[in-house]
């Protein structure tokens, strides 16, 4: 079976292949790393947001 890999869209197989649904392991790292970036991000502006807020109001 052949599948595209989601992240550069090269062709690749899915049979004996130890990174599907990706073509190659960078693929799955760079794919795994900008997941934990996202998680990492949004909830510190979402602190950062809500503490310079509470500190507005307060003064
Ligand atoms: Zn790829």
């Amino acid at each position: 079976m052949q599948i595209k890999c989601p992240l550069c869209k090269k062709k690749t197989t899915w049979e004996e292949n130890p990174w599907k649904p990706f073509c190659s392991e960078r693929c799955k790292l760079i794919d795994l790393g900008k997941w934990a970036m996202e998680d990492y991000k949004i909830p510190s502006r979402d602190d950062e947001s809500e503490n310079n807020k509470v500190e507005e109001e307060k003064r």
